[in-house]
């Protein structure tokens, strides 16, 4: 009798932003949930990427043992601090190590970001694909799933097999992204084959708001990717588009595509795709973004409501603190905000103050700005306490699926057209369910605020009568030029004035 297949599995997932001066410690990820062996699996095996993968391979006829090894998940924040990262290597190597010693390992896959980053790490995801290398050795076939904002990086690139990115963003696809590393998987080991990647770097970042790849510029190229992925020889096709808020040295767009071989054929269509990336690199920056006051102006002006604004500077899902005030000093300097203004803010001071007052209390603090005060000063908020609560919900749809969200106490106030939903922690700014799930109904305001540059859409716009975007500063602007780079490698596109990839070595 064939003893089962034994896969290792694990998840390490962030999306770090380096101009967040926050560090992420293991109490963040803890919140979120750290786990290690049996644990991971049932208590987070049903979950994104990784619940993806679990099913998929449950389905497969032949029988598999799946060995859990640690998950170390944070919702986008600062760089992981130092112990942390330390943490997790030692967890990650002791549990590889304990599966190891318990029978031959036949692949290892992990759920990741790919552009997560500690300190004095700037490419974590990297480092830890190494690691898992270094344990195995070479012949244990290793995968990982990346979001499509991925960082791609050559030592990503030595040693994982197969790297598996989202398809759609909004990404609503997570769990499917698993799957398609779980078939990758199945090929390799049917097969018996180590497959080749083709890989180009482009030297070009872009602000994430026309990262849409249903309806913005980049979705005939993904239409591509999925074509290229039905052919039997291609194990995994992908278009990393790059989340430009981490300052690392190969930070730019990628496209990826894995194969049993890498055929002439496939060279040419890596070669056309990222032609065609280079090309939309202009479009993909040039999108109508509004000032403060002039975002709340047209947002007045617009009959029906609620008019959603994506708030990308202070954007939770790309790492801002969300703490942000430019748009709520905006909206308490105006007279009336017909149906009101609903925006929220991470500021754990401030649910302090509001859980000292009570329900129904008068609240009087400054508010907002205390993680990122570079950006933003904090607003007098001269209101009332109108609810308690613990941020809980569950995630499903753009960035998740079934992802349980903490985002601790919480507090509703209140000051005459103004209510903000105050945090203790960060979490997703880009869905509707974030208010609902403090009794608010977005669909009843006037403007609502959504901390998100691309992905509010996938639940907003099917409610909303027009959605603006903001031109803030923040941790995660748009505008890439008011960041100082320090790390990445130049030449860049915006950064520096390239016209042909050919100019900047480094990528190649
Ligand atoms: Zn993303």
């Amino acid at each position: 009798m064939t003893r089962p297949l034994r896969i290792a599995v694990g998840q390490i997932w962030q999306e770090t932003n380096t101009f967040n001066r926050n560090a992420s410690t293991l109490a963040d990820f803890e919140n979120w949930g750290v786990a290690a062996g049996s644990d991971m699996l049932s208590e987070y095996g049903a979950t994104g990427e990784l619940g993806g993968f679990v099913s998929a391979v449950n389905d497969w006829p032949d029988s598999v043992e799946l060995t859990g090894l640690v998950r170390f998940v944070c919702w986008p924040w600062g760089p992981v601090d130092h112990d942390t990262w330390q943490t997790m290597q030692r967890m990650l190597r002791e549990q590889l190590q304990t599966a190891q010693a318990e029978g031959p390992l036949d692949a290892v896959f992990l759920a990741l970001h790919g552009a997560m980053a500690a300190e004095g790490e700037p490419d974590l995801t990297g480092a830890a694909l190494e690691l898992v290398r270094e344990i195995v050795g070479p012949d244990v076939p290793i995968l990982g799933t990346l979001d499509l904002h991925a960082n791609i990086t050559r030592r990503m690139l030595a040693s994982a097999d197969v790297l598996t990115g989202y398809h759609a963003c909004p990404h609503l696809d997570s769990a499917e992204t698993g799957q398609r590393s779980a078939a990758a998987l199945r090929k390799m080991l049917t097969d018996n084959i180590r497959p080749a990647t083709i890989h180009c770097k482009l030297p070009m970042i872009t602000p994430a708001e026309l990262h849409n790849t249903f309806t913005g510029p980049p979705a005939p190229l993904y239409r591509r990717l999925e074509q290229l992925e039905q052919q039997p020889e291609v194990l995994s096709a992908g278009l990393y588009m790059t989340m430009p808020w981490v300052d690392s040295p190969e930070v730019g767009w990628s496209v990826l595509l894995t194969a049993t071989a890498a055929t002439p054929a496939l060279r040419q269509s890596v070669d056309e795709l990222a032609e065609q990336c280079w090309n939309l690199r202009e479009t993909m920056s040039s999108v109508e973004r509004l000032t403060p006051a002039a975002v709340v102006d047209r947002a007045l002006e617009i009959d029906g409501f609620p008019v959603v604004i994506g708030d990308g500077a202070d954007a939770t899902n790309s790492g801002s603190p969300g703490d942000q005030t430019h748009l709520l000093a905006e909206f308490l300097a105006r007279p009336e905000i017909p149906h009101g203004a609903l925006t929220f803010l991470v500021d754990p001071a401030a649910v302090q103050v509001a859980w000292q007052a009570g329900v129904n209390s008068p609240f009087e603090a400054r508010v907002g700005a205390g993680f990122a005060p570079e950006y933003s000063s904090p607003v007098l908020f001269q209101g009332t306490v109108e609810r308690l609560l613990e941020v809980n919900f569950v995630l499903d749809g753009h960035i998740g699926s079934n992802l349980p969200i903490r985002m601790g106490r919480g507090a509703v106030i209140r000051s005459g057209d103004v209510t903000v939903l105050l945090t203790e922690k960060s979490g997703p700014g880009s869905t509707p369910r974030l208010y609902e799930a403090a009794g608010l109904d977005p669909k009843t305001c006037g403007i609502v605020v959504a901390k998100s540059p691309a992905g509010f859409r996938a639940e907003y716009e099917s409610f909303a009568a027009a959605c603006l975007l903001s031109d803030c500063p923040g941790c995660a602007p748009p505008n890439l030029s008011r960041l100082t780079y320090q790390h990445v490698n130049r030449p860049l596109w915006p950064l520096d004035e390239i016209t042909q990839p050919g100019e900047a070595p480094w990528c190649r």
